[in-house]
């Protein structure tokens, strides 16, 4: 998803230095330089995502910063003007939920939620229809995922869930549309994808996952999942190509799991 930047951003990365009226103690002035340092850090961060979630997140950290700063006695910087910082950040936060709301982002693992997927598929069939292309079709639902929780914690689970979605980020292409379609389900669409294409790219995600497998309380969790394809036909409903993906899914486990399968092979 690719989001406009923040006009505020400038303004956070820089914020407006204001001398004291009194000198403060030369002691001051590493905090403050340091604080500068680390909120241009957090302004990197920013820039290297595209996942509203995280960037909320980011923004948390550095109001708590400015607030700190704010409360030390030795600061150099006029409290007015990180009193205007904190406004600041507090304003982009709003915004920005804001804005996750609108486009429809899962707050876990900042993949479209089901409330995108209306748009994202009507936009995608039409472009398939007009460029004459096929729209591939997946759902993927992670393998065992309930003893996971049960084993490690729900904390791992929410982690498991994060993890995945991250190796999705990096796996697919910029085109292809991911939605977090329930609980530990993902759907995806993959425009341009015959049914050989979708199952090789779901095959490429498995195998990203095994050489990457979640890292929680400093062990290695091993996660796999089943998946089902399907290619939507000319015309077809959202819904009738979902459920052949679904019926492939359902294949994939009853095989026995850690596997994809088409819709075409059931
Ligand atoms: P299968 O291999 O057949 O898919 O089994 P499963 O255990 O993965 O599937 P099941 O439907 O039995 O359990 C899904 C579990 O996912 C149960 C539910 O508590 C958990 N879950 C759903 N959403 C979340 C979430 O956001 N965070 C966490 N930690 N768990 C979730
Ligand atoms: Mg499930
Ligand atoms: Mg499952």
């Amino acid at each position: 998803m690719q989001l406009n930047k923040p006009k505020h951003r400038l303004r956070l990365v820089k914020p407006p230095l204001h001398t004291p009226a009194v000198a403060a103690p030369a002691a001051a002035a590493p905090r403050t330089s340091e604080y500068f340092r680390r909120i241009e850090a957090y302004a990197q961060r920013i820039r290297g995502t595209q996942d509203v979630s995280a960037i909320i997140n980011i923004l948390d950290e550095a109001l708590t910063e400015t607030r700190a700063l704010g409360n030390d006695p030795l600061t150099r910087t006029a409290p007015e003007s990180l009193q205007q910082t904190e406004r600041e950040i507090e304003a982009l936060q709003i915004e920005l939920r804001q804005l996750r709301g609108l486009v429809h982002v899962d707050h876990l693992t900042g993949m479209l939620n089901r409330g995108g997927l209306d748009l994202s598929y009507k936009r995608e069939s039409a472009r398939a229809d007009r460029a004459n292309s096929q729209l591939g079709v997946a759902l993927l639902d992670i393998d065992d995922f309930k003893r996971l929780n049960d084993r490690h914690g729900h904390q791992a689970g929410d982690a498991a869930l994060v993890h995945i979605a991250d190796v999705i980020r990096r796996t697919v292409r910029p085109s292809d549309v991911v939605v977090r379609f329930g609980g530990e389900e993902f759907l995806f669409l993959l425009p341009d994808s015959e049914i050989n294409d979708a199952a090789r790219a779901l095959h490429r995600l498995q195998s990203d996952l095994n050489r990457h497998p979640l890292v929680f309380g400093g062990a290695d969790i091993p996660l796999s999942f089943s998946a089902g394809v399907a290619v939507r036909r000319r015309g077809q409903s959202r819904d009738s190509v979902i459920a052949a993906a679904d019926r492939a899914l359902y294949a994939a486990k009853r095989a026995g799991k850690q596997r994809v399968m088409t819709a075409e092979g059931v």
